[in-house]
């Protein structure tokens, strides 16, 4: 067993398991830490998969938690996370999960994991700077290289059933489907099959439009060229007079997460 303690940052997703998989491999299931930090908003399926990759990987999950959801955090920062700026990023996940690390761990005798791939390696310098004093290692960033497909199908000849969200299509399977950073697409997903999560989300933006009283929104709306605040209750209202165009969002605006993968205080 290695004497260095290796963390890593498990979100839910399918590359988090990957790379866990890679570092109890490479380690010894004594010598990892899979630190979970949630958000109170994830899907309940993710829980599931949690608990069965934890048995399977033979690491139990670790998890820390602030204890406010997205929504309340964007009440408490007065901002409303979108597509660029998202607090709750850096108040539930990154912090929590570094307050562990500093309760826990010796930065010299630790090295944290994250689940970029290959085609992120331009980000690691960020992230490096953004976990200091702990090392960073990104294990998917190297051959192998595999896309979110090969290792879903990886996980699945492993005995796991994959999460529920990259199942139903979604990119993410984080925060129940409905991350502020999604996209159009994502949030018409939502709407169409977790409608009381979608109207959660919609009354949230409506209540922080109301505190902020101005047209803040968590997408933007690029039709015709020019951007402009595109609420929830806007995209539903399309959705609903005509379902069937799904051209009425933007299907290429799925954004990602990188909840553990960024520096800082965001503002
Ligand atoms: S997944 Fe999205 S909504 Fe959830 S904490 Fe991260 S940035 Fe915020």
């Amino acid at each position: 067993m290695s004497s260095t303690q290796h963390v890593v940052m498990w979100s839910g997703g399918i590359t988090s398991w990957a790379t866990a998989r890679h570092v109890v491999a490479e380690h010894g299931a004594d010598a990892v830490t899979l630190l979970f930090a949630d958000t109170l908003i994830e899907d309940a399926d993710l829980y599931r998969f949690n608990d069965q990759a934890s048995a399977k990987l033979g690491v139990p999950i670790t998890r820390v938690a602030d204890g406010r959801t997205p929504w309340q955090v964007f009440e408490d920062r007065r901002w409303l996370g979108n597509t660029r700026i998202a607090q709750c990023s850096h108040d539930l996940k990154q912090k929590p999960c570094r307050d562990w690390l500093t309760e826990n761990t010796d930065p010299a005798r630790t090295t944290v994991y994250v689940g970029i791939d290959w085609t992120e390696t331009h980000r690691l310098p960020a992230i490096e700077a953004g976990w200091s004093p702990w090392t960073v290692d990104a294990p998917l960033t190297r051959p192998p290289w595999r896309d979110k497909e090969a290792l879903r199908t990886e996980a699945r000849a492993a005995g796991l059933i994959d999460p529920q969200l990259y199942r139903l299509g979604f990119a993410h399977n984080n925060c129940g489907g409905g991350c502020v950073r999604g996209g159009q697409a994502q949030w018409a997903r939502l709407l169409r099959l977790f409608p009381e999560r979608y109207a959660r989300a919609e009354a949230a933006e409506v209540k922080m439009r109301g505190l902020l009283g101005t047209d803040v929104s968590i997408l933007r709306d690029r039709v015709g060229g020019t951007v402009r605040p595109l609420t929830l209750a806007a995209l539903r209202a399309r959705m609903e007079a005509r379902p069937e165009q799904l051209d009425l969002f933007d299907e290429l605006d799925e954004g990602g997460c990188g909840c553990f993968t960024e520096a800082g205080d965001p503002r």
